[in-house]
C-alpha cells in the first residue's frame, strides 16, 4: 500500500514509519521538521520504498496514496504553546487539507487525536462517550480545542463526503526519540536524572497520568487503521501513576540520590487521567503489553546514548 504519514519525522510518527517500512509498504513521510528530525528517519532515506517531503500541512498538497496517518501537530505543551495561533491552524487547516486529500484520492484517513479532548476530566477513567471539560480560552486551548475541531472535521467529512475515517484518542505516550527538551514529564525526568539535575515536579506530584510505551501505541494505531471501527477509540495504558511515583521510578532506574525540586503547577493542568480502553480491547483486540519498568529502561538506554553523543560533540 502507499501510505502517507504526516508528522512522520516526529516521535510517534517515526516509530510508526519503522513498522510500516518493515511491513514493506511504500511510505511517504511529510513533515515540516518543527519538532521532528531527519535523524529519526535517516535509516530509511536510501530505501526505494521510502520518500520524504518537507511540507507544512497548513498548505494543500496533491499526492496519490491509499492511507493517511495524520499525526502532524506539535504535541508537547512547550512546543504547542510557543506559537498557539499556528497550533490552532495546524489542527484546523492541516486536518482539513489532509481530509480534502483523502476525499480526492479516496484514501482512508486516521486522525491522531488526543485525551486532551477530555480537558480536565470530571469523569474517571475516561470513556469515549465522555464529552470533556475543556477550557476554551486557556493556554492549552489551542491544542485541546484544535484537536476537538479536527475530530469534528473528520466526522463531517465522513458524514458529508463518505471519507473513510479512523479517530484515535491517544493518551500519554513515551519512548525512545522523545526530544529531551520537549518539556514532557517522562523526557524531562530522564534527561534531568542523566544530566545530574534535580527532577522538577510541578505542583505536589499527586496528579496522575497513565503512560503507554510507543510500540504498543503504534500497534493500536495500525489495528485501528486496518479494522472496521471508525472510533473515536482511546489508545493508552490504563495503569495509573502519580507524577511523584513516576519521579521515584526514574530515580530508582538512574540514580536514587537525585534531588527533587517542586515548581508551580501550570494553568489547567489536569488532576487525573486514565483511559477506559474497553472499546480498544473488545473492538480492536488491542491492549498494551509493555510495563512501565521495561519501557522506561529502553527509553533511558536511548537517552543515555543520545546525551553522550551530544556531550562528546560539545567537548570537541
Ligand atoms: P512530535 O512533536 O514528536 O511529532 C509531531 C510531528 O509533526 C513532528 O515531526 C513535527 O515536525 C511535525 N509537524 C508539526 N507541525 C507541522 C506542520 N505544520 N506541518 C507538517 N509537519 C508538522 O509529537 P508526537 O508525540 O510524535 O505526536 C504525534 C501526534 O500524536 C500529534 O498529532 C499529537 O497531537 C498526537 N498525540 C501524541 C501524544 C503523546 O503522548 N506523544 C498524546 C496524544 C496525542
Ligand atoms: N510535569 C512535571 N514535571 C515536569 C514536566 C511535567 O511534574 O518536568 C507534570 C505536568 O504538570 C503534568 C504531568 O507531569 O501534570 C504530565 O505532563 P506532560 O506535559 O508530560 O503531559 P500532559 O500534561 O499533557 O499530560
Amino acid at each position: 500500500m502507499r501510505i502517507l504519514v504526516t508528522g512522520g519525522a516526529g516521535f510517534i510518527g517515526s516509530h510508526l514509519l519503522d513498522r510500516l517500512m518493515k511491513e514493506q509498504h511504500q511510505v511517504i513521510c511529510l513533515d515540516n521538521f518543527y519538532t521532528g528530525t531527519k535523524s529519526n528517519i535517516s535509516k530509511w532515506m536510501s530505501d526505494p520504498n521510502f520518500e520524504w517531503i518537507r511540507h507544512d500541512v497548513t498548505e494543500p498538497i496533491r499526492l496519490e496514496v491509499d492511507q493517511i496517518y495524520h499525526l502532524a501537530c506539535p504535541a508537547s505543551p512547550v512546543h504547542y504553546q510557543y506559537n498557539p495561533i499556528k497550533t490552532a491552524k495546524v489542527s484546523f487547516l492541516g486536518t482539513s487539507n489532509m481530509l480534502g486529500l483523502a476525499k480526492r484520492v479516496k484514501a482512508r484517513f486516521l486522525l491522531a487525536s488526543t485525551f486532551e479532548v477530555y480537558g480536565d476530566p470530571d469523569v474517571h477513567p475516561q470513556p469515549e462517550e465522555y464529552h470533556g471539560n475543556v477550557n476554551p480560552i486557556g493556554i492549552r486551548s489551542c491544542y485541546d480545542e484544535g484537536k476537538r475541531i479536527a475530530e469534528t472535521l473528520s466526522f463531517d467529512y465522513h458524514r458529508q463526503h463518505d471519507v473513510e475515517i479512523r479517530v484515535a484518542r491517544i493518551f500519554n505516550t513515551y519512548g525512545p526519540r522523545m526530544l529531551e527538551n520537549d518539556g514532557r514529564v517522562v523526557s524531562n525526568f530522564i534527561a534531568q536524572s542523566l544530566q545530574g539535575k534535580a527532577l522538577t515536579i510541578y505542583g505536589d506530584g499527586s496528579q496522575t497520568r497513565s503512560f503507554c510505551y510507543v510500540t504498543d501505541l503504534v500497534d493500536g494505531l495500525i489495528k485501528l487503521m486496518n479494522g472496521d471501527q471508525i472510533g473515536p477509540i482511546n489508545l493508552g495504558n490504563p495503569e495509573e501513576y502519580t507524577i511523584a511515583q513516576l519521579a521515584q521510578k526514574v530515580r530508582d532506574a538512574i540514580d536514587p540520590s537525585r534531588e527533587i525540586s517542586f515548581k508551580p503547577l501550570p494553568q489547567d493542568d489536569p488532576k487525573q487521567r486514565k483511559p477506559d480502553i474497553t472499546k480498544a480491547k473488545t473492538l480492536l483486540n488491542w491492549q498494551p503489553t509493555v510495563s512501565l519498568e521495561t519501557g522506561l529502561a529502553q527509553t533511558i538506554a536511548e537517552f543515555k546514548q543520545r546525551i553522550q553523543v551530544q556531550q562528546e560533540c560539545q567537548s570537541r
